[in-house]
């Protein structure tokens, strides 16, 4: 079982951006209104998240270093329309076989806060306000090959913020923090969306930028894209989201790159915060472990929407 959990950790994590990636969305599953980040020597010596969600029972919290142990699918039905970050209850497991990993949560109701460390398996009462806070420790030291391919502290540092970044642009109504060796690297307070993207992306996207807000059809395409002259070839400013969750996805940017070629006649990068809602059962998010990718039941339908939406706010520029 340490062996399939090693190589699910494979799939799920592959630098510290990873794990924080993972341990934020559940964070933000569990209602965190702040959410915490620290790093140690670019998160490999360690990473530790705190959150103020909704807390682990102490009778849970072995479980939730379980694989396959979830606490957000009741069925296979619910899998169809799974609305969390989380629903595989793979992470914490995974994490775990490649790391030290501590949990400490205290839920709401109870008298105080408890702490597992997953590998003594030791539970023992601990002090902490309601939330959790999971600590990750020298990531990789049992899988040397692993370890290897991390780079340098501040390229992983890099990769980590830029994870960070996708939650925050999603999120503005969570404030975020990332210290790094005990510097503040950033920080994002609570905020409306468009403040959060000036303040994640920087003024000049928003200034340089028009918002997006159509409904077509069972889908509502909502954001903002970058005009060309904010947008020489900003390849890192590309995010976008299917029902609040990042995604890369092929038809997305293609939509995107030749609703800029055939509107502006650009060859440029565009740059884009773009937000698509779709009924979750014409989408299917369980296809890569990282949830990353996801397949359209009807391609042609999100393309169309995607299309139609970057042409009408880029010709409202034009005219
Ligand atoms: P998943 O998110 O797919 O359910 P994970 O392995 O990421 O699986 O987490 C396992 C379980 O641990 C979750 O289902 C949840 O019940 C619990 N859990 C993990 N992190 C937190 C957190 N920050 N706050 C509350 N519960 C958490
Ligand atoms: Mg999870």
């Amino acid at each position: 079982d340490e062996l399939v959990s090693q190589i699910a950790a494979g799939e799920v994590v592959e630098r510290p951006a990873s794990v924080v990636r993972e341990l934020v969305d559940n964070a933000l599953d569990a209602g965190a209104t702040q959410v915490t980040v620290r790093l140690s020597a670019g998160g490999v010596r360690a990473i530790v998240i705190e959150d103020d969600g909704c807390g682990i029972p102490a009778e849970e919290i072995p479980l939730a270093l379980k694989r396959h142990a979830t606490s957000k699918i009741g069925s296979l039905a619910e899998l169809e329309g799974v609305m969390t970050m989380g629903f595989r209850g793979e992470a914490l497991a995974a994490i775990a076989s490649v790391s030290d990993l501590a949990i400490t949560s205290r839920t709401p109701e109870a008298p105080h806060a408890q702490r597992l460390e997953a590998r003594s398996g030791e539970l023992a009462p601990a002090a902490r306000a309601t939330g959790t806070s999971i600590e990750v420790r020298e990531l990789f030291f049992s899988t040397p090959a692993r370890r290897k391919f991390l780079k340098s502290d501040a390229t992983e540092l890099a990769h980590a913020l830029e994870a960070l970044k996708r939650h925050a642009l999603a999120r503005p109504d969570v404030s975020f923090a990332l210290w790094h060796d005990g510097k503040l690297i950033a920080q994002w307070r609570k905020a409306t969306h468009e403040q959060r993207m000036a303040d994640v992306l920087g003024p000049e996207f928003v200034e340089k930028s028009r918002a997006v807000d159509v409904p077509v059809g069972p889908m509502r395409v909502q954001g903002r894209i970058g005009l060309p002259e904010a947008a020489r070839n900003r390849a890192d400013q590309q995010y976008a989201y299917v029902n609040g969750r990042y995604v890369r996805d092929k038809l997305i940017t293609h939509a995107l790159r030749s609703a800029y070629e055939d509107v502006l006649h650009g060859q440029r990068q565009p740059s884009y915060v773009l937000f698509i809602d779709i009924d979750p059962t014409r989408v299917d998010v369980n296809v890569h472990p990282t949830k990353i990718e996801v397949r359209f039941r009807e391609s042609g339908e999100v393309y169309q929407a995607v299309r139609r939406a970057v042409d009408a706010a880029l010709s409202t520029t034009a005219g």
